[in-house]
């Protein structure tokens, strides 16, 4: 499901939007190394050279994080969520410091703060908290001493004052909100691959860089399966207006600009990418009834997507990795219940097909052509998803992309 529940980040009281603030994200590949780590800190120079007012948000350097979460699982078998937060906000707070003393070696000041010093306020649900506040203070009064200021990514401070983390990929979503309560113009996430593609590029070699996305488009793209910004963060870039940047910390090229829908987005390619996972667990529920059963799952933690019911029967999806803790849940409802494991899901998504009919029909037909039949098909206004075969996955990604002539060149959408 697209959970798009409101998120507020209200700005500093008294903090006028001021121009030239810029927020920088740096994720976890930009910042593997101490080599790299010197490099975003001359990124950084560079912008404050260039007169902006600079606030990065870094994440944890390589795949630390998972490191941290692997070591809590070979000390305890099921680590207290509060412990669990005190450590895998960890990593981003290394990469900051370091930042900070590279950017000191420049001949530059900086400053690496915590969430918590960051004024980023959260509710108190550790693993995955909602940024309820963003007191901005301390970043303003670091930015008018002309530092760069460097914020931990992926974490914040709970309303009851415990450290939290908000999710997987949740830098992001700091630097989002970053930008939204300083009034920046532009929130710039810098990553290994240049930008959103028409399809995941290790699978289709003709895939293409999308110039510009719509906020609805890229949280159906992030939902289904393109992982390249945390839903959550596009949520509240729609939300708050904010601009977003996709783009390579390895290149200077332009890479995809998020932003608010226009016309010349819907008026060149009706779709804008296929997505794809490859694995999604299907459920097939009887006797109970939907409030029953999602609040069941909710309270555990599923993260339910796709939801069909045909009563007596309840069908709905959720990611492989809830498998364990959707089956306690259902065991313990006196329910009946069966779920195929060998499922994936491919979609696809664009702006465009809002206003032009036979989408749909040119999906199915070519599918069907492949010899795939889907087992479940749901819809939005923008998006077609059809859960597949794990082993159909990747065709369908291939005869769709070429279905809607995605590879070729005048379906890129040119607006700057
Ligand atoms: N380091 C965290 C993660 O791996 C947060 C992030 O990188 O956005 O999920
Ligand atoms: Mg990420």
């Amino acid at each position: 499901m697209t959970a798009t529940e409101f998120e507020a980040i209200p700005a500093v009281a008294g903090a006028e939007p001021r121009l030239g603030t810029l927020v920088m994200k740096f994720g976890g590949t930009s910042v593997a190394d101490p080599e790299k780590i010197r490099d975003v800190a001359r990124r950084l120079v560079e912008a404050r050279a260039a007169g902006n007012r600079v606030v990065a948000v870094l994440s944890a350097m390589g795949h630390s994080t998972d490191d941290l979460v692997r070591l809590a699982h070979e000390v305890s078998a099921r680590p207290k969520p509060r412990e669990l937060d005190m450590l895998i906000s960890v990593g981003e707070r290394i990469s900051c410091a370091l930042a900070a003393m590279a950017i000191h070696d420049l001949g530059a000041e900086a400053i690496s703060l915590t969430g918590s010093q960051a004024g980023i306020v959260t509710d108190t649900v550790h693993g995955r908290a909602k940024i309820v506040d963003v007191r901005a203070r301390r970043i303003h009064e670091a930015l008018d001493q002309d530092r760069i200021v460097l914020v931990a990514g992926f974490q914040g401070v709970s309303t009851d004052q415990d450290i939290t983390t908000l999710g997987r990929g949740g830098s992001d979503t700091t630097a989002v909100a970053l930008a939204a309560a300083l009034g920046a113009e532009v929130c710039e996430i810098y990553t290994d691959v240049e930008g959103v593609f028409t399809a995941d590029p290790r699978l289709v070699p003709e895939a293409r860089k999308l110039h510009a996305v719509s906020y609805e488009e890229m949280l159906e793209l992030a939902a289904s399966g393109a992982k390249v910004l945390q839903v959550r963060s596009v949520e509240v870039a729609r939300n708050h207006n904010v601009k977003l940047h996709v783009r390579s910390t390895f290149s200077a090229e332009e890479g995809t600009w998020i932003r608010e829908e226009d016309d010349r987005m819907l008026e060149k390619a009706l779709i804008s990418g296929v997505t794809h996972t490859r694995e999604e667990t299907l459920y097939r529920v009887e006797g109970t009834t939907p409030s029953r059963l999602f609040a069941a799952l909710a309270e555990a933690g599923v993260n339910v997507d796709t939801i069909v019911q045909t009563s007596p029967e309840i069908v709905f999806s959720a990611p492989a990795d809830d498998r364990d803790s959707a089956t306690d849940v259902l065991d313990g409802l006196d329910v009946r219940w069966s779920a195929r494991d060998d499922l994936g899901k491919v979609s696809v998504i664009g702006a465009g097909m809002k206003s032009h009919p036979g989408v749909a029909a040119k999906a199915f037909a070519t599918l069907a052509e492949a010899g795939i039949e889907p087992e479940v098909v749901t819809t939005s206004p923008i998006k077609i998803s059809c859960h597949i075969r794990t082993d159909e996955v990747e065709t369908a990604v291939a005869v769709l992309h070429r279905a809607f002539e995605l590879d070729a060149p005048d379906a890129e959408r040119q607006h700057a």
